[in-house]
């Protein structure tokens, strides 16, 4: 049977068909969606690969004893009640996510603001896109992404301002290319301090300074009025505050942005006779200690231009997370309430709490994510419930929130998995169910609105986390306002609150949805808002109609600000965090399936190569990097992709996976004053090389835990591998090995050095390779893939490489098909492929998800500057 769903990962939102047959779950793009029609990437092809029993929590736990629902859901409420009766209603929290679905994200702030009285309830989302949220705000008077996807096709130009789409959002990035490809005087520009995957489709590539966006769109905001191209109609008709933006903008250093006179001039020439332009940005612009005016110093060019509310033009924000929109509708931000409404609008206030019928309402903001974790730490904050995500390892200074959450009072936490940061302090684990287990709904970065639909049932006593917040509300004695059956009675109950909302002048309204029968709802296609009950609305802003009281946008006046990060010479060089192709998040999902694992082991620190030159760093060395918040040794990357003086690292590895991968144990939590959100991409750090006295990789069949100063373990087809340095070299390395693996019996079979610096370790079981260990004095250079082949056959592969004629692969490119670098290189090579097309159908490569295009296409310009330089 196929069932349609939503991929559990970014804020793309795709649309799959997911069936469950006698190999596991095949997973497809569905042709019929329009986020995606049927394209998918390398995260959400593999979905099949990440469901199952492995690491999930299957009971309910107090202290690490298994407990029955009932004990664990009467503690849960009785310490939140006793809480709130000793220490008022604020001495409580919820932490949720952007992964919730909206029934869930709903119902738990229908419990924390209309009946504990709180509004202490903040999201993951607050690290993801808070910026836009007030940006938007302030711009708009309600959180309103103007655009859709199909603008990105309609648009001649397109500004990607901080967002790595090839990698963080490959669809969309798949869209932009097939238009670029079908309308070849499409222009894309991006802009982002580090030249990434996405760069290599864009016509232009604006390295600019950390921070410096709001100068360079001031830059363009006062050009556009010097060359007489503002739109002065749509100006005076409806926007406010133009002239002191402009003002404002012309006061601006545009030196700020790091950029050449050329650049400056190019971008400024596409801009001027652009009008269909779509400036698409995310958390490079939302991370940012002055994210909302950097989201408001783009929207202030799209006002200026009257480039909003029609075809093919208008700011749009895409979101990091599956369900971040839906979390912003349902008021999951702890300065929202639900559908749009303001929290400090009295009338607003009543609204909800006569709808909701409910006890209590908080008249002011709750506490904002660093905020909250702040108020744990010093313990005014004495309960908290964590749902659906990890803070412990995704909250800047992340050491620091873990450390708030070991020493609180209470903590509960509903999570999939067992192992996280987060669940290891928690007092009470509830486990929930997860993606290919739920019903519900999400909606998408362009308002979109898909069903999520179970695959399977929840495993042993996993369940829905819309039911264990509605059992907790009625153990606390609100039985009559969560006597929820079904995620439907939730979206009902959510679209009719919808009608209200947009009754008292907010955007978001899906009234013309609170009739459906559960049937109805069960079978809801993709369904954009606003969904009225009046009838669709075309286009946002098409009318000049804004949700501010005098229905005008408002520009801003803004003045770039440097990062507010501790700067001293001791932190020379700034670090920029983000994601990589194939893992999202903390890998609590993507790191199950092997081959996502294939791209990227292991933790790295990209760097520029005069600086590594500095620091005597090699390539594949161990990097040191410090901050006064943390520590992480990484491997050493050297590219001409950061500037100098800065470096990238990765935000996916956790303790779980690296000895000391976690990089937002480096980040200060620094926020933007408006929005709340945490500086992610500008921390100051220092970096020195760690010496390393051996290094070291293995596989094998069954997992291990390293023990050593550095490690980085991943799962692999056949079973596990790790990446090893330590500063002490083992007196005994098949004694190391031996204790390493665990295996019991084996046949060992060693080749050591006279000197005891190197050793390749062979471990057979019944005559097969159960498990193969290489240590040396310098990184370990073998062929990784062909010893994780080599894995469960009979050859103990001390080689570490194939044999003469046999060729190998190399590290795998494309995940989809299992096609390494040296298979693309060769047939390059050999067959004088030119193109992405070619390399696709002579290798298969790049056919299927797309992820890997760019980085084919990257292989291919490499082999044509080789030949052009022989
Ligand atoms: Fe999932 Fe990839 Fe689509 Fe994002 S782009 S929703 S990760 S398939």
């Amino acid at each position: 049977m196929t069932v349609k769903t939503t991929c559990a990962y970014c804020g793309t939102g795709c649309g799959i068909l997911a069936d469950k047959n006698g190999q596991g779950v095949t997973i497809k793009g569905d042709p019929e969606h329009p986020a995606n029609f049927g394209r998918l990437c390398s995260k959400g092809s593999a979905l099949g690969d990440t469901l199952g029993t492995e690491g999930r929590l299957l009971y309910p736990q107090i202290n690490d004893r298994r407990v029955n629902w009932e004990e664990a859901l009467d503690l849960v409420a009785s310490k939140f009640s006793d809480t709130i009766s000793t220490y008022g209603p604020d001495s409580v929290a919820f932490y949720v996510s952007g992964q919730l679905l909206t029934e869930d994200y709903y119902v738990a702030n229908k419990l924390i603001k209309g009946y504990l009285g709180t509004a202490n309830i903040d999201t993951n989302s607050r690290l993801c896109m808070a910026s836009t949220v007030a940006g938007h705000k302030r711009a708009f008077g309600t959180d309103t992404v103007p655009g859709t996807y199909e603008d990105l096709e309609e648009a001649d130009l397109i500004i990607l301002v901080g967002s790595n789409l090839a990698w963080c959002h490959p669809v969309l990035y798949q869209r932009i290319a097939a238009a670029k490809a079908e309308k070849p005087w499409m222009k894309v520009v991006n802009v982002d301090p580090r030249k990434t995957a996405t760069s290599d489709l864009a016509d232009l590539h604006l390295q600019i300074a950390p921070g410096g966006d709001v100068a360079l769109f001031n830059y363009l905001l006062a050009n556009t009025a010097k060359h007489g191209q503002q739109n002065t109609g749509f100006v005076n008709a409806h926007v406010d505050g133009y002239q002191s933006a402009l003002d404002a903008a012309a006061a601006d250093d545009v030196n700020l942005t790091g950029l050449s006179e050329q650049d400056l001039a190019d971008i400024l020439a596409l801009w001027l006779k652009t009008e269909k332009t779509v400036t698409v940005f995310s958390q490079g612009v939302n991370q940012s200690s002055s994210g909302t005016d950097k989201v408001n110093a783009i929207i202030n060019c799209h006002l200026a231009t009257g480039r909003i509310g029609r075809k093919g033009m208008g700011p749009l924000s895409v979101t990091g997370q599956p369900n971040a929109m839906g979390g912003r509708e349902v008021g999951g931000l702890a300065n929202m309430l639900a559908c749009h409404l303001d929290i400090e609008d009295s009338n607003h206030r009543d609204a909800v709490q006569s709808y909701w019928r409910s006890p209590t309402m908080p008249k002011q903001a709750g506490l904002k994510a660093v905020d909250m974790f702040d108020a744990v730490e010093d313990g005014k904050i004495k309960a908290i419930w964590v749902m659906c995500t990890n803070p412990a390892q995704s909250m800047p200074d992340a050491d620091r929130v873990k450390s708030a959450l070991q020493n609180c009072d209470f903590v509960a936490v509903s999570e999939m998995y067992s192992n996280t940061e987060t669940a290891k302090t928690a007092d009470v684990l509830l486990p929930a169910s997860g993606w290919g287990e739920k019903h519900g709904s999400v909606t998408n970065s362009d308002r979109m609105i898909s069903r999520q639909r179970a695959i399977a049932p929840p495993p042993a006593e996993a369940r829905h986390d819309w039911q264990i917040i509605s059992d907790v509300a009625k153990r606390m004695g609100f039985a009559d306002g969560f006597d929820y059956e079904h995620p439907h009675d939730i979206f009902i109950e959510h679209a009719k609150l919808s009608g209200i909302a947009a009754a008292l002048g907010k955007d978001f309204d899906i009234s013309g949805l609170d009739s459906l029968s559960r049937q109805e709802y069960e079978a809801l296609g993709p369904t954009r808002w606003p969904f009225p009950k009046s009838g669709g609305k075309e286009r946002f802003f098409s009318d000049g109609h804004f949700y501010t009281p005098n229905h005008k946008a408002k520009m801003l006046a803004l003045t770039h600000t440097e990062p507010s990060v501790p700067q001293s010479a001791e932190l020379p060089f700034t670090l920029n965090t983000g994601r990589v192709r194939d893992h999202w998040h903390t890998m609590t999902r993507t790191g199950l399936a092997a081959q996502l694992n294939q791209h990227t082991g292991e933790p790295y620190i990209e760097i520029h190569a005069a600086d590594a030159e500095l620091l005597h760093l090699p390539p594949a060395s161990l990097a040191e990097v410090t901050s006064p918040n943390g520590r992480a040794i990484v491997r050493v990357l050297i590219s001409d992709k950061v500037a100098k003086g800065s470096v990238f690292m990765p935000l996916h590895w956790t303790e779980e996976t690296a000895a000391l991968g976690r990089v937002n144990a480096l980040i200060p939590s620094h926020v933007d004053p408006v929005s709340g959100q945490p500086e992610s991409k500008a921390a100051k750090v220092c970096i020195k090389k760690f010496t390393a006295q051996w290094f070291g990789y293995a596989v094998s069949l069954q997992s291990f835990q390293p023990t050593s100063a550095y490690w980085a373990k991943a799962k692999i087809v056949k079973g596990w591998q790790a990446e090893f340095a330590d500063i002490s070299v083992p007196s005994d390395w098949e004694s190391y090995a031996t204790s390493l693996f665990g295996l019991g019996e084996t046949q060992i079979i060693s080749v050591t050095s006279t000197d005891k610096s190197s050793a390749r370790i062979a471990l057979m079981q019944n005559n097969k390779l159960a498990a193969v260990f290489f240590a040396s004095q310098n990184p370990v250079a073998l062929s990784r893939s062909f010893v994780s082949s080599a894995l469960g056959g009979d050859s103990p592969v001390l080689a570490g490489h194939a044999g003469q004629g046999v060729p190998d692969p190399g590290t795998t490119l494309c995940a989809c098909f299992n096609v390494g670098i040296n298979t693309i290189l060769n047939a390059i090579q050999s067959q004088e492929l030119v193109s992405v097309e070619q390399v696709g159908n002579a290798l298969q490569a790049g056919t299927n998800c797309g992820s890997c295009r760019p980085e084919i296409s990257a292989l291919l310009h490499r082999n044509i500057v080789l030949e052009a330089a022989e």
